[in-house]
């Protein structure tokens, strides 16, 4: 049985995914705090193809090969970091609960 910090009951606790499940879509535009976390813009296409084209450009021996290659890596680990950031916050998100008396979020 949890327990919320805030008023220290138990009565009211449920989990914030089902309360988010549950609720009208007046109530989602009215407690956008509550939802899941978005998978935003995580669009691979364009660090893998400066990738892929300097690859290409390093085949053919020419310098921008380089840089397309620096530059498509350097973007795939930074979405790579952010894809990961995105995942621990969305379970993160799974394991909350939320309190129906005084909607407070937390984790148990
Ligand atoms: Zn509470």
């Amino acid at each position: 049985m949890h327990i919320c910090p805030v008023c220290e009951r138990s009565d009211g606790i449920t989990r914030l995914r089902a309360h988010w499940s549950a609720l009208p879509p007046q109530g989602r535009a009215a407690a956008p705090h509550l939802a899941r976390p978005s998978l935003d813009d995580e669009r691979w296409a364009g660090p893998v193809g400066l990738l892929t084209v300097g690859c290409a450009l390093l085949v053919s021996e020419a310098w921008l090969g380089y840089v397309g290659v620096a530059g498509g890596g350097v973007w795939l680990v930074s979405l790579r970091d952010k894809a990961a950031q995105t995942a621990r916050r969305r379970a993160e998100w799974r394991r909350k609960l939320f309190c129906r008396r005084c909607e407070h979020v937390f984790l148990p």
